[in-house]
């Protein structure tokens, strides 16, 4: 059975753990730093067999060296030199096989946080970096406000079901910002209310589906390039 864990990290990253729970395979998403990752995979005596790449930032990439000289796994990611020991270099419509997790996953290609970032869609799955965030967006740091629309958009034209599975633990603050922006939106207050219970409980708020995500997500509602460079620009000043 396929089980997927989320490993926090920092301060509110989620380095995610996909676990074949027969073989005891784990392939790891993003691993900003090998130490709790390495933990985990000691806890529960899981062996790691792939690691994949979002985009470049540490916070994503910062555990890979260390992760790779202790298990020699494949490592999978977009091309760019500053990501270390990619041993296979990704971009749009790509197909990879993970072993020993019995997984396919496609490419997508979501320039906008960064001009690298890709995500990984498969079995109902999305990882999807700093791309999309529960109730949020990434900040665009290298792409373009039109760059990072067509990748929502994208994302937008996958399957209700799809699991969301982000890298950071943001819900309760993107809420929080788009509540500023639609005050009486009783759907992102509710939310609001379900995610501070969850929290309190030291529980994730993620993965949403993606049929849930675009009732509180006012970034995955905007209809045009202009819409959604304004309120980009309104939770950067928030
Ligand atoms: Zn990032």
């Amino acid at each position: 059975m396929l089980e997927v864990f989320p490993i926090p990290a920092f301060t509110d990253n989620y380095i995610w753990a996909m676990v074949n729970t027969e073989q005891r395979t784990c392939a790891i998403v993003d691993p900003g730093s090998a130490e709790p990752v390495q933990a985990f995979l000691a806890q529960h005596h899981y062996q790691l067999s792939s690691i994949l790449i979002t985009h470049h930032h540490h916070d994503h990439t910062g555990g890979v060296q260390a992760l790779v000289a202790s298990h020699n796994v494949p490592v999978y990611g977009p091309c760019n030199p500053a990501i270390p020991n990619v041993t296979r270099v990704l971009s749009e419509n790509e197909q990879i096989h993970l072993d020993g997790l019995a997984l396919n996953f496609s490419v997508l290609a979501v320039p906008g946080h960064t001009l690298d970032h890709i995500a990984y869609y498969g079995a109902n799955m999305l990882f999807c970096g700093d791309t999309l965030f529960s109730a949020g967006c990434g900040r665009l740091f290298e792409g373009t406000a039109e760059q990072m629309f067509a990748s929502l958009q994208k994302i937008n034209a996958l399957p209700d079901n799809t699991l969301i599975y982000c890298a950071h633990e943001y819900t309760e603050d993107n809420l929080r910002f788009a509540l500023t922006v639609q005050p009486a939106n009783k759907i992102l207050q509710k939310r609001l209310n379900e995610v501070k219970r969850l929290r309190q409980q030291h529980k994730p708020s993620v993965p949403v589906c993606l049929a849930d995500e675009k009732r509180y997500n006012l970034f995955l509602q905007c209809r045009s390039v202009a819409a959604f460079a304004e309120l980009r620009k309104l939770k950067d000043q928030y």
